[in-house]
């Protein structure tokens, strides 16, 4: 995982929880092409393909939120989609890129988009 997006990944679980009393936990960080190619398989996971993610280059992350000790994923609970949008005002603050905006809907996931690093900065062959 790359340094500086794990630095901001932890400022926003520390806001998260002093300011916003959300305890949150890391489900998937780096993540390998040859996984990234398996999840595009699946119906409405991610459109995009090995080296495409920035999971593959360690500056993406997918978060949930623990309640009363129990892992809350899904956004049809209230309390986690409220969750959610702070988790996603929070890490735009801090500079990252979040999922919740996409077209494909993406409430967990954010992303540090940096010049020179990332799928951007890939020259394909
Ligand atoms: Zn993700």
């Amino acid at each position: 995982m790359d340094a500086d997006f794990v630095q901001r990944l932890l400022v926003v679980y520390k806001v998260m929880l002093e300011r916003h009393g959300y305890e949150m936990v890391l489900l998937e960080g780096y993540r390998s092409p040859e996984r990234q190619d398996v999840l595009g398989l699946l119906p409405g996971t991610t459109n995009a393909k090995a080296w495409q993610s920035y999971h593959q280059y360690g500056l993406a992350a997918d978060s949930a939120f623990l309640r009363e000790g129990k892992l809350v994923i899904t956004e049809k609970d209230p309390w986690a989609l409220r969750g959610y949008e702070l988790y996603g005002q929070v890490a735009e603050e801090l500079g990252l890129t979040w999922g919740g905006r996409w077209k494909l809907l993406d409430f967990g996931h954010v992303e540090l988009r940096t010049a020179g690093r990332g799928p951007s900065a890939r020259s394909m062959p």
